[in-house]
């Protein structure tokens, strides 16, 4: 198969969709891989890495599209490349649809055959979000940490604070795989922590596997609720799979939380588990809302393009080799996991939630 590898351009993302390792692998099966050049760039890795894996290196990404029957990215694509896919096309990446209706509506105007990354599901796990929710879990604990500083709009406090002094009060809301690493961080960073989950056995499992200053706490309204006014931090990591993420967190409850808090929205992609949440970028990252500062990057990993992009392409080459060997047509009766990562196909959409999201018909 042709496999098209275009460059991300989305604002501050640096990550790419196959390392040159990958390539290779690819290239000892037979595909043929179009990368188009710079595309490794953000991640350190140079055109002439991939020409000696194998790839063709092309110059521009119209012609990735053009030559390619599969095209592999990271983000979605946005409304600039909308004009690039050909009909029918293939696409792998994350795609993050049910907080995005105008993405939705091209898809399946196109006729494209969208997999996404983030609703692959294999043995009640997402092994697809599982690495970037924990590169974005650490990223959370320590962008709280740094946006509590007094020059970020912070209240000041110290994460971990000295001899004498209160430590900041962190809670995470969802105890998933992004949610554990915030709080491995922000436990190793000093703070007072709890994460709440809806899933006791998860609760059990945190319980037993993190240090001594995690707490655990089954959540619901009343808990998020009374705990808000003590926090210094709050990460929202919540997830339904394919579906938007509950507000956890309304604009009435800021006005209960300390100024000088912060917010870190980890669940952004997935539309944001606080009600004043909007997606921002790394180079603006932050808004400040009723005195409180909110933290909502929707790419947070591509920030650290170089493990990023290692541990994502760990994860997706075996399902890129898959998509390669038997085709958009071919792959769920072959490998039936794949249903669960089929969102749009020849105008058709096919993940249930997403549908619910967007009352569009499935
Ligand atoms: P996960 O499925 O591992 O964890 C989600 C957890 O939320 C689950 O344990 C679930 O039980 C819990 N949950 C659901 N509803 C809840 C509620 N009402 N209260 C408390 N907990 C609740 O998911 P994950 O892999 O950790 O991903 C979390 C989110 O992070 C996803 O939306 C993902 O897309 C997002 N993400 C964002 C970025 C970014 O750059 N912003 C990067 C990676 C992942």
């Amino acid at each position: 198969m042709k496999i098209g590898v275009p460059k991300e351009i989305k604002k501050d993302e640096y990550r790419v969709s196959i390392t040159p390792s990958g390539v290779q692998e690819l290239c000892s099966l037979s595909h043929s891989v179009y990368v188009e050049s710079s595309a490794g760039d953000g991640s350190g890795f140079s055109d002439a890495e991939y020409e000696k894996a194998g790839a063709t290196i092309v110059k521009s990404a119209k012609e990735v599209f053009d030559i390619s029957e599969m095209i592999v990215k990271v983000k979605e694509p946005i409304a600039v490349e909308y004009k690039l896919f050909k009909k029918n096309q293939t696409l792998f990446t994350y795609l993050h649809l049910a907080a995005d209706k105008t993405q939705a509506e091209f898809l399946l105007e196109r006729g494209i055959r969208a997999f996404s990354y983030e609703t692959l599901e294999v043995n009640h796990s997402l092994p697809l979000l599982e690495p970037m929710s924990e590169v974005a879990g650490k990223m959370a604990a320590l962008m709280g940490s740094v946006h509590l500083g007094k020059f970020n709009g912070g209240s000041g406090i110290l994460a971990g604070g000295v001899v004498g002094t209160q430590r900041a009060k962190v809670m995470v809301l969802g105890g998933g795989v992004a949610g554990k690493a915030a709080a491995e961080i922000a436990a190793g960073l000093g703070a007072d922590v709890t994460i709440l989950d809806i899933n006791r056995q998860r609760l059990h499992y945190l319980n037993d596997v993190t240090p001594a200053n995690v707490a655990t706490l089954y959540s619901t309204s009343q808990t998020i609720h009374s705990l808000l006014p003590e926090c210094d931090v709050v990460i929202g990591t919540v997830l339904i799979p394919g579906a938007k993420a509950p507000k956890l967190v309304t604009k009435e409850m800021l006005s209960t939380m300390k100024k000088g808090s912060v917010l870190v929205d980890v669940s952004i992609d997935q539309g944001g588990c606080f009600e004043t949440s909007y997606a921002t970028t790394h180079s603006e990252p932050t808004f400040i809302k009723e005195g409180i500062v909110h933290y909502c990057v929707a790419n947070m990993p591509g920030a650290y393009p170089r493990t990023s992009t290692y541990a994502l392409t760990n994860a997706t080459l075996s399902y890129v080799k898959d998509l390669a060997k038997y085709g958009a047509e071919d792959i769920c009766k072959e490998k039936p996991h794949m249903i669960s990562s089929l969102n749009t196909y020849d105008g058709k959409l096919y993940n249930k939630a997403v549908a619910e999201a967007l009352d569009i018909p499935s």
